[in-house]
């Protein structure tokens, strides 16, 4: 079961979690018209009263970039602010997870972002470990991920998660613990909520924009950290078979921070990782805002 926090923002106002309810008939539900934004958020470990947000202005504005792809105009700042709000009425003590949601609240049918009431709530859960932190083992999914002509994928849109959760059971089903999709060319593109990246000969590999892949705001955070550590980063297209005989590959999002992968079907992968090590070390130590260079990617909420 999950640890909700006790009060959600749902229609305009801060409101007991149980009371946060929508009516069955809708239209997001239906049509899966809806796009989220999923961010942690963690106790300042030098300072309790302080919460700490990892690029609080990235994942707002992802949302109201999401939020026009249904028709919905939702500036970054009024996302920011009820997020921030939202996190005083709640003062959490753990770390834990922000879900802002928004999503056609009408309840109408018939597929269509146009005449249609739009709505936007918030809620938060608490959340330790996503993936394992010692390293996960990965199927390449039967399913493809969809492509950019069939439904916008910069968005964090949530009917396309159909497709991330066939593949993800698939995976588990089947064994594995997470699950790599390739693009319709054939290529890497992503895992069922995470980014993908390798590394050969001392170089980090990860797709690009092109492959249909989410662009995840760790994906970027790692790679300008990488750049600053001196680490060549390269985006390009992945084949499969590379990804196979990778010196390392790990996954990257905000739920899953960075998770090694240990193994890719059949194949086991080593478990010297000093690139992965070294970007997971950085990482962590940046949203725990005890890295001076990148203060500026970390929102303080005082509780
Ligand atoms: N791809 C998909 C499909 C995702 O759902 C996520 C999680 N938001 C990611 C990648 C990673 O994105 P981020 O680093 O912004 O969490």
């Amino acid at each position: 079961m999950h640890n909700f926090l006790p009060v959600a923002y749902f229609e305009g106002k801060f409101v007991p979690f149980e009371e946060a309810n929508i009516s069955i008939a809708t239209h997001a539900l239906h049509y899966g018209t809806g796009a989220f934004g999923g961010l942690r958020g963690i106790p300042h470990p030098q300072n309790s009263g302080q919460i700490l947000l990892f690029r609080l202005d990235r994942h707002c504005q992802r949302l109201s970039k999401s939020a026009r792809f249904l028709n919905f105009d939702l500036p970054a700042d009024k996302i920011q602010s009820v997020i921030v709000d939202f996190i005083k009425k709640n003062a959490p003590t753990v770390s834990f997870y922000i879900r802002p949601f928004v999503y056609t609240s009408d309840l109408g049918i018939a597929p269509r972002l146009h005449k249609v009431e739009k709505d936007f709530f918030v809620y938060g859960l608490e959340l330790g470990d996503y993936l394992s932190p010692e390293g996960v083992s990965c199927r390449i999914s039967s399913w493809y991920r969809q492509e950019d002509r069939s439904l916008p994928l910069r968005g964090k849109i949530s009917g396309a998660y159909i497709t991330s959760s066939l593949a993800k059971t698939e995976a588990v089903e089947s064994g594995f613990d997470e699950a790599i999709l390739m693009n319709s060319q054939g290529k890497v593109s992503e895992a069922s909520g995470m980014n993908v990246f390798l590394v050969r000969d001392g170089r980090l590999i990860t797709p690009g924009f092109e492959q249909d892949i989410l662009e995840g705001i760790t994906r970027d955070s790692i790679i300008a950290i990488a750049k600053d550590l001196g680490i060549p980063v390269v985006e390009r297209p992945v084949d499969k078979t590379e990804l196979l005989i990778a010196d390392e590959v790990f996954l990257s999002g905000t739920a899953a921070k960075i998770t090694p992968v240990r193994q890719i079907e059949s194949y086991h992968c080593s478990t010297h990782r000093p690139i992965t090590d070294r970007l997971r070390d950085k990482l962590s130590a940046i949203t725990e805002d005890a890295d001076a260079n990148y203060r500026d990617w970390v929102f303080k909420v005082d509780i």
